[in-house]
């Protein structure tokens, strides 16, 4: 009893590295296989912490043993490393590292992975996009939040990304999703014109001030091309396909 008393005090007056080492103190040995797998994880903390990238044997190692202490802040050097570097994905070295990163998000913490990607989409749409399309991490209500901050086009794009499984209120949302579009305000007009001969003709002027023939329901513009909402054939085909989408998993749902 005594010497628990002493041995307690000893630990409290300890630095916290050294209250391990009493601990460690008290085992009988450290296996060289445990040895190894801490080495491997400095290291790899280190190289993270560095913004160096990780070879596949690494990644392997993350896979199997999450590091907690990969946080928040390292998650965005790997978010600011390999997206800012503009990923080409032809590069079969790169969709490895993508997927690589992505599952490891998705794997330790969906949430904060879904989070972190639908964050930075904005910034760059092409690198992020990939690593949500190839993981299937379609999130109905991060495309809401995205459309009601003005960022219609990335919107569209998110609806053709995949998910793995499909609840019912991911339906909800989706049909929210479907809701927004319809209910899209004008930007562009249709208006009378005064011609020669005091004729009146009609035409459709769209969103970015382009006349353009009344029958034209996407300006006539080559670079321009949107219709009256503001949205190209490209854009409506899209949409399109996702209502497709949806309409099918609620007849899946009630059947
Ligand atoms: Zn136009």
């Amino acid at each position: 009893m005594v010497c628990w008393f002493t041995k307690s005090i000893i630990i409290i007056n300890y630095k916290k590295s050294q209250v391990k080492d009493v601990n460690t103190a008290s085992k009988k040995y450290i296996s060289n296989d445990i040895l190894k797998n801490e080495l491997t994880k400095k290291h790899i903390i280190k190289k993270v912490r560095a913004k160096k990238k990780l070879v596949q044997d690494e990644w392997n190692f993350l896979q199997q043993n999450p590091i907690s202490d990969l946080s928040e802040n390292l998650i965005d050097s790997f978010l600011y490393n390999y997206f800012a570097l503009k990923i080409n994905s032809d590069d079969e070295k790169e969709i490895v590292l993508i997927r690589n990163f992505s599952n490891y998000l998705r794997d330790t913490d969906p949430k904060r992975a879904i989070d972190k990607l639908y964050k930075t989409l904005p910034d760059e749409p092409d690198a992020v996009f990939k690593i949500l399309e190839i993981n299937k991490l379609f999130s109905p209500q991060k495309i809401i939040n995205l459309l009601e901050s003005g960022f219609t086009e990335i919107a569209i794009s998110c609806l053709s990304i995949e998910k793995e499984n499909y609840t019912k209120d991911d339906l909800k949302v989706m049909n929210k999703i479907i809701k927004h579009f319809e209910l899209l305000k004008d930007k562009g007009e249709f208006k009378k014109l005064k011609g020669l001969l005091g004729k009146q003709k009609d035409i459709y002027i769209c969103p970015n001030g382009h006349s353009n023939h009344i029958e034209s329901v996407f300006c006539e513009d080559f670079d321009c091309q949107q219709n009256i909402k503001g949205l190209t054939r490209k854009d409506v085909r899209k949409i399109n396909s996702f209502k497709n989408k949806v309409e099918t998993l609620r007849l899946l749902f009630d059947n």
